[in-house]
């Protein structure tokens, strides 16, 4: 897909005050919401790397998430789910902690509703990878990140591990730089 230069959102990172926050229902969906989420799926894929993306990662505090497994384009709004079963464990990672991949486990199947832009109830049962893509994305929601799912000791590597993620060698003068923000 092209670049498309203007159409997209910067995502937000760790350190983003906006990660944290509690994001609002929406309950007019206008014009407004209709163009945050065509600019959300520009920003999904031209991340490339990201199967789903929810608006506080693009800094907008809004229940609102997107997502393509499949060359599928689907977005939800005020999701919530209802039901979920058995443990699933799965390599999980974040388009807001780049580079960093997190074994965790979370329910294997999930149940989630919400409503379509034409303000119509949807529910979607998933399994597997997208459910915990759901699982994921609804945490954005909340202001919780992967993080905050880990035990103390799986935390406390983590963020070491993010660190040095964050850390990058110069190829020329091959000395650790941090990464300019
Ligand atoms: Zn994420």
């Amino acid at each position: 897909m092209g670049s498309l230069s203007g159409m997209t959102y910067k995502i937000r990172t760790f350190g983003d005050p906006v990660l944290l926050t509690q994001a609002a229902a929406v309950t007019d969906i206008d014009g407004k919401v209709i163009k945050i989420v065509e600019k959300m799926f520009e920003t999904l894929y031209e991340s490339e790397s990201g199967i789903g993306l929810a608006a506080p990662q693009v800094g907008i505090q809004r229940q609102i998430f997107v997502w393509d497994m499949d060359d599928e384009p689907l977005v939800i709004l005020n999701p919530k789910i209802v039901e979920s079963d058995g443990e699933w464990v799965y390599d999980e990672g974040c388009l807001s902690i780049p580079g960093l991949y997190v074994e965790m486990t979370r329910p294997k199947t999930v149940l989630m509703k919400g409503v379509d832009l034409n303000g119509n109830e949807i529910s979607f049962e998933a399994d597997e990878l997208e459910a915990r893509l759901f699982q994921h994305e609804l945490d954005h929601l909340n202001g919780v990140l992967m993080f905050d799912r880990m035990q103390p000791e799986q935390r406390k590597q983590a963020m070491a591990q993010y660190i040095m993620i964050t850390e990058q060698v110069d190829p020329v003068e091959g000395i650790v730089r941090l990464r300019a923000e």
